[in-house]
């Protein structure tokens, strides 16, 4: 059979509701033929969660918060779309028959057991939730290759580098290069960053992303997580994976081969590509989205990141060579910390010194199973959330 005649692909979408996920439907709109929406899965936007049941019909949605599950069952009722609620049903809706590939883009851990179900359930997984590969990447790795799963990258960077190793399967790799912005602070000294806003922080040169991103890109710990994702993507050692600042955000990451030889992937800064590659892997389908124009940028430009303004960055990578624990620690202490310079509680360095602190004083746990990762995060929220009402941590 064509590949054009092949019946739409049913996609499980967790997060719709979010910046990856609103991008998702767009991308589904658009290639009607190719793509069906099966679930729909939201945290707590009931609201959105229903207009995109009424435009897409999928066979079933969850609403994550239980106190907003009857306005989505009233209001999809007529439609016969089954509505569940809760934690426990994003995990058993991934095991769903009809589902042919799960798109992970809720924020944060919270993304980590749907994954883990999905891939059990033998789903492949286009995988946006970081989070997931950053606090469980060995666990998570390890069940897709028992379970023969593919996992198809949709961050930008992972999806350039994916794209750069097309047709290169047999050929290990020297090292990669991700590739950052640099975020809205991109050479600004560490004195001034004391300062900054949370405004200022949400306001990316380059992305329109989620919350929660769009500050750990500000922070560089993006950067920082995206490096664990791809040591564990591409099955790499900490020291092969290399970080340089790119701000025209064009040339989204590259790869080096044994024979020195260097590939890259390029295109304008557009969420919808790397989406629409992981679902519709390995055909590329045609698009009328605007594309790059040489005429029109006269240089790129390369700087090393500053480790010593961004110290984020640095424990992320210390993190991802310690190894264990450290990791998912280093993430549940940023969850935390991003949410209270969200609510304007600490300053934007102070989310450093936050997470500094907790991986300085957690116990290390060299092979975590997931119990001990689970266990880990929530001993180092709790201890996070301790630290922020008591003074003492800042002295
Ligand atoms: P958003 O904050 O925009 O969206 C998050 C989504 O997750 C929302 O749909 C939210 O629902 C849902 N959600 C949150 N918690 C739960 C929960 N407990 N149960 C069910 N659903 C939940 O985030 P983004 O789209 O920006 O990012 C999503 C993931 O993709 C992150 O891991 C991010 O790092 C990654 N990513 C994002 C990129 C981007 O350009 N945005 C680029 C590359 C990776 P609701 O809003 O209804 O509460």
């Amino acid at each position: 059979m064509a590949r054009s005649d092949l019946p739409p692909k049913r996609i499980a979408i967790l997060g719709s509701t979010g910046s990856i996920g609103t991008q998702a439907l767009e991308v589904v709109r658009e290639q009607p033929a190719r793509f069906e929406v099966e679930l729909l899965v939201a945290g707590r936007n009931a609201g959105l969660l229903i207009s995109q049941a009424q435009e897409f019909r999928p066979n079933a949605v969850v609403i994550g918060d239980e106190s907003r599950h009857a306005e989505v069952r009233d209001a999809l009722f007529p439609l016969g779309v089954k509505v569940y609620a809760g934690a426990e049903a994003v995990v058993q809706a991934m095991h769903m028959d009809s589902i042919d590939m799960v798109l992970t883009a809720m924020v944060g851990f919270a993304g980590l057991r749907p994954t883990l179900a999905a891939i059990e359930a033998g789903k492949p997984i286009a995988l946006a939730n970081k989070e997931t590969l950053v606090v469980a990447g060995d666990l998570v790795t390890r069940l897709a290759k028992a379970k023969g799963v593919n996992i198809y990258p949709v961050d930008s960077e992972h999806s350039a580098i994916f794209q750069c190793l097309a047709g290169e399967w047999d050929n290990p790799i020297e090292k990669i290069i991700l590739t950052a912005s640099g975020g809205p602070f991109r050479g600004w000294p560490k004195a001034e960053l004391a300062t900054v806003t949370k405004a200022q922080a949400l306001k990316h040169p380059n992305w329109a992303m989620g919350a929660k991103i769009t500050i750990d890109s500000a922070s560089l710990m993006n950067k920082g997580l995206e490096a664990i994702e791809a040591k564990w993507l591409f099955g790499l050692r900490p020291e092969q994976v290399e970080i340089v600042v790119h701000a025209q955000s064009i040339i989204h990451s590259l790869v080096q081969f044994r024979d020195g030889s260097i590939k890259a992937q390029l295109g304008l800064p557009d969420m919808k590509l790397p989406i629409q590659y992981a679902l519709a892997f390995p055909q590329r389908l045609p698009t009328a989205w605007p594309r790059f124009n040489f005429n029109t940028c006269s240089s790129f430009t390369f700087e090393q990141p500053d480790l010593e303004a961004f110290p984020n960055l640095r424990l992320a990578l210390e993190a991802m060579k310690r190894g264990g624990n450290a990791p998912c620690v280093l993430n549940a202490a940023n969850e935390e910390a991003v949410e209270a310079f969200l609510q304007e509680r600490i300053g934007f360095l102070e989310m450093s010194d936050l997470i500094a602190d907790r991986l300085a004083k957690a116990t290390f746990v060299p092979a975590p199973d997931l119990d001990a990762l689970v266990a880990s995060d929530e001993e180092t929220r709790r201890a996070v959330r301790e630290a922020l009402n008591t003074p003492e941590w800042r002295s």
